[in-house]
């Protein structure tokens, strides 16, 4: 064992003792590497109980804190699945997340339906402070500044498109011209996106995230979550491949979303789109001009 695998040992050791007790034997660990920044593990102990437990260096502080209160407000509603948190804290310099470990089953015919009338129940529940959430989270690396706003649509704007807007133009990846077309869209927005009461969003809802637990039935990891516009979740959902469209039949028939909503795709996943670029780099530049110029 190089001294390095040692030491991860020692580390998960560490946050299942703290969290369980002294005596509490770990069995086997399956290490994830996954692309992304953070480390993660499945740990199974000597009385069989299995573990998920997630960590970075550190240089994301309050992350995992953030993604612990992200599950457990998620959670609170009982609308859709998610792990239960055992806990989050830093250790060793490094952040984590000790979570319910989720074992893959395979999907039942119901699957997408089911997942379709979840995600509309949990769009359901909405805030009376509005568009927000009572601290800062991320979504992937990106943070997300959630003071609460009335207004969904100036939420949007103000809080996820100029804030990931800010960034770009701050790292030299988007120009004077294109961020003065910002400004004129930003304008517009009010004209173009429904203002809805706020609805608890999931925030990352890619396939990625979208476990089949051992019922055949979703449960979701990682969320980005926050009170806010339900119109850019269902957006998101389309930037990578888009789910089943039993999908969004049920979620349709539980939650009817408003018409035109195709044109409207574009604009909420700009908000995606920039933190790609922030976060990725400038490849992903032409097809937020190409929206942007269309407005
Ligand atoms: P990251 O924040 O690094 O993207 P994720 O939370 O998306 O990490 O987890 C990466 C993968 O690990 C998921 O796609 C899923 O397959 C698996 N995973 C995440 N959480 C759990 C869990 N609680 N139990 C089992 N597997 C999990």
């Amino acid at each position: 064992m190089s001294s390095e695998t040692q030491a991860q040992y020692q580390f998960i050791d560490k946050i299942i003792q703290h969290h369980l007790g002294e005596n509490t034997e770990v069995k086997d660990l399956e290490f994830f590497y996954g692309g992304n920044f953070n480390l993660a593990v499945r740990v199974k102990l000597k009385n069989e109980e299995e573990y998920f437990i997630k960590w970075n260096q550190g240089d994301h502080q309050g992350l995992f804190e953030a993604e612990a209160k992200n599950l457990d407000v998620m959670g609170k509603t009982s609308s859709i699945s998610v792990p239960s948190v055992i806990g989050a804290g830093a250790m060793e310099e490094k952040e984590y997340l000790m979570m319910e470990c989720i074992p893959s089953g395979e999907k039942v015919a119901n699957y997408w339906p089911d997942f379709g009338e979840k995600i509309a129940l949990l769009h359901k529940n909405t805030s009376p402070k509005g568009h927000g959430l009572d601290y800062t989270n991320y979504l992937g690396a990106a943070s997300q500044v959630n003071t609460w706003n009335k207004d969904g649509v100036a939420f949007f704007t103000e809080n996820r498109l100029r804030k990931q807007l800010a960034q770009a133009v701050y790292d030299r990846k988007i120009d004077s011209a294109l961020e003065a077309k910002f400004e004129s869209l930003f304008e517009k927005l009010p004209s173009l996106l429904p203002n809805e009461a706020s609805a608890l969003i999931h925030g990352d809802l890619w396939s990625g995230n979208a476990m089949t637990n051992p019922d055949g039935l979703i449960t979701l990891v990682d969320p980005a979550c926050y009170y806010g516009l339900r119109e850019a979740e269902i957006a998101f959902t389309t930037m990578f491949g888009g789910f089943d469209e039993a999908f969004y039949e049920a979620y349709n028939a539980n939650f009817p979303i408003q018409k035109g909503f195709h044109e409207r795709i574009p604009l909420y996943n700009l908000y995606p789109l920039l933190v790609h670029v922030n976060l990725f780099g400038e490849g992903y530049l032409p097809a937020v001009k190409k929206i942007v110029d269309t407005y």
